[in-house]
């Protein structure tokens, strides 16, 4: 079972390889972006750890439910609103039980991508964030380790894609040929989860 605290730390883990990742993200936003991906993470994620450090927040839910109104309220720009629907429709989807089973995430991250997918108007091969969690949710069935590989390589998926949505599609076929920028920090999310799972 997972409890409150393997959610702790999934968004801690995530906040430290944002922090990690933060000057990668901002290159691969550079070419394809206006070079702030890294940064506009870096700021929400950090907002996310101090809340939760300060919140008593206690069920899966509603840990990411916090994080998700924080990313929506810190991150400028299409990734925050993204990235916090994700986290509060995932929780939303939890309710508030104290512990969840590992179907249950995975349940409940299949509504939060399908959060982002309703609100970003995106599919996968658009190459956005979407082509790291589709098939990331669909590998959790296998397990944490499977999940973090198929985000892995879903945002590696994304370099020879043409960008159909976001700042990136304005660029046409230019978009060709560069990694997306919300792909590699879908997979660093999902890799959280399996750092959360290993500690
Ligand atoms: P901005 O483009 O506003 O500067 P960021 O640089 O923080 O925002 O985030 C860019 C990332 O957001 C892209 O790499 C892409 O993965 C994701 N993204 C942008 N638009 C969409 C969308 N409509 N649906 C899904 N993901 C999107
Ligand atoms: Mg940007
Ligand atoms: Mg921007």
């Amino acid at each position: 079972m997972l409890d409150a605290d393997f959610f702790r730390r999934w968004m801690a883990a995530t906040a430290a390889s944002v922090d990690r990742e933060a000057e990668r993200l901002t290159a691969l936003d550079s070419p394809i972006g206006d070079a702030d991906h890294g940064s506009n993470l870096q700021r929400g994620f950090t907002a996310v750890r101090a809340t939760l450090e300060k919140d008593a927040a206690d069920t899966p839910g509603a840990i990411l439910v916090l994080a998700g109104r924080q990313l929506i309220s810190t991150v400028g720009g299409a990734s925050g609103p993204l990235y916090g629907t994700l986290l509060r429709r995932t929780g939303k989807a939890l309710g508030d039980a104290p512990e969840v089973t590992e179907e249950q995430l995975a349940e409940a991250l299949r509504a939060g991508v399908e959060g982002v997918m309703t609100l970003g108007g995106a599919a996968p091969g658009d190459k956005t964030m979407v082509d790291a969690l589709v098939p990331a949710v669909d590998a959790l069935r296998d397990g944490f380790a499977a999940a973090r590989t198929a985000a892995e390589q879903g945002a590696e998926a994304t370099t020879p894609l043409q960008a159909r949505k976001g700042r990136a599609s304005y660029l046409g076929e230019r978009s060709i040929g560069h990694q997306d920028p919300g792909a590699t920090s879908s997979a660093l999310l999902i890799a959280g989860l399996a750092e959360a799972a290993e500690a």
